[in-house]
């Protein structure tokens, strides 16, 4: 009977759904899948996170109505994990905000600060779901390419003047989804300087922040002096506490940002269950021996991954964060090609590079997201078909 208004006609498709189906059609046709093609941490919270919220659930207070804007408990908490982690100061009340997810707030953000007809500069290859903002704030889309010669790093030198000229805005993603390359302090620096010189503001999203596998750990885009005048940060509990099933998730630096942002949440939502926020705060202000554990895990997988890969003759692009593999496609395939075909031959399932945009073809994703054995067997399935 109803119609679907036209901005969602213009949502991109979410092409999850399509491998999703595909996937599902094989184990229905009894093929044992190896699953490597999804993003969905398969680890449980940390017990100490769920005996928090099972606490605060029973408190009759976390069942009403709770500040629009979130917890002060929850948003100290926030301020002291940037001192303590990256050194980075924050006014819990100014600078962050409270989101139910960072997913939400990416979308929102544009919504919040530009106006129809604004231009946004996406990664290519990206997150899919930054497009999303394109179609319901009615912005104009411009490419960042990533670049395998520059470590899927932002080239601004290489951008075209025009679009230097209309950007009002650009995404970042380090560690970054789904190349797992991460950003440099010289990298960090010289995105504040253009951003300064052509007006435009920065989101930084730092989903993958705590997953990574140098010796230092991955830079938080605050600690960039200068950063907070030209941007924010999203950040999220989904993969390093595995929680993306609660639904929380945060921004933080600039206030003007912070506030449309606010403004935007004050009239859309009442804040995230308040138990769930307690729950938070007690993970944010944890040791973080939990992380630590986790990003060991993800290491042993990576390693292992890259090992039977490199035994095949796959070789990987090393990144250095976050919990996917970025592959190469051999000769004579795109990539949605290639991941067809280790799908319906090989029964392994890995994420066309192309899913995250057209600078994702000549590489599949891999997830690390199953236990380990399973990488070899993965890789000694697909070294039957004598593609490399
Ligand atoms: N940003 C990136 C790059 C992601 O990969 C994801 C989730 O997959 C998100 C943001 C969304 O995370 P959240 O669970 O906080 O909405």
């Amino acid at each position: 009977e109803f119609q679907q208004a036209n901005i969602l006609q213009n949502l991109p498709k979410q092409f999850f759904a399509d491998l999703v189906a595909k996937v599902n059609s094989q184990i229905a046709a009894g093929v044992d899948v190896i699953n490597l093609g999804q993003g969905n941490p398969d680890q449980p919270t940390p017990q100490f996170i769920i005996d928090a919220m099972n606490k605060a659930i029973i408190n009759p207070e976390n069942h009403k109505y709770s500040s629009f804007r979130g917890a002060s408990e929850l948003k100290e908490a926030i301020a002291n994990f940037y001192q303590r982690e990256y050194g980075v100061k924050l006014d819990p009340e100014q600078e962050v905000c409270i989101l139910g997810g960072s997913k939400i707030g990416l979308v929102e953000l544009p919504l919040a600060i530009l106006n129809p007809g604004d231009t946004l500069l996406l990664p290519n290859p990206g997150y899919p779901d930054y497009l999303s903002s394109i179609a319901l704030a009615n912005l104009k889309l411009e490419l960042l390419p990533l670049l395998k010669s520059n470590n899927f790093l932002p080239d601004y030198t290489q951008l075209d003047e025009q679009v230097i000229q209309d950007a009002k805005l650009l995404y970042l993603n380090y560690p970054n989804n789904p190349t797992g390359a991460i950003a440099t302090a010289d990298f960090y620096q010289k995105t504040v300087t253009f951003a300064k010189e052509n007006k435009i503001g920065v989101v930084q999203d730092f989903a993958y922040g705590a997953i990574g596998f140098a010796e230092q750990p991955p830079r938080s885009f605050l600690q960039t002096p200068g950063a907070k005048d030209v941007g924010l940060e999203f950040n999220t509990l989904s993969k390093s506490y595995n929680m993306a099933g609660w639904r929380i998730g945060f921004a933080v630096g600039n206030a003007d940002m912070i506030e449309a942002l606010n403004l935007i949440q004050d009239h859309l939502f009442v804040s995230v269950f308040p138990a769930i926020q307690q729950a938070a705060t007690e993970a944010l202000n944890s040791n973080q021996k939990t992380v630590k554990e986790l990003v060991n895990l993800y290491k042993v997988r990576r390693d292992a991954f890259y090992r039977a890969a490199r035994k095949i003759g796959w070789e990987p692009y090393i990144g250095g964060g976050s919990f996917y593999a970025w592959m190469p496609v051999p000769k004579g395939y795109t990539s949605q090609q290639f991941a067809d075909t280790l799908l319906a031959k090989a029964g392994v399932a890995v994420a066309p590079g192309t899913g995250f945009g057209s600078g994702g073809e000549g590489f599949v994703r891999v997830g690390l997201l199953i236990d380990e054995p399973r990488y070899t067997e993965a890789c000694e399935r697909i070294a039957r078909l004598n593609l490399f």
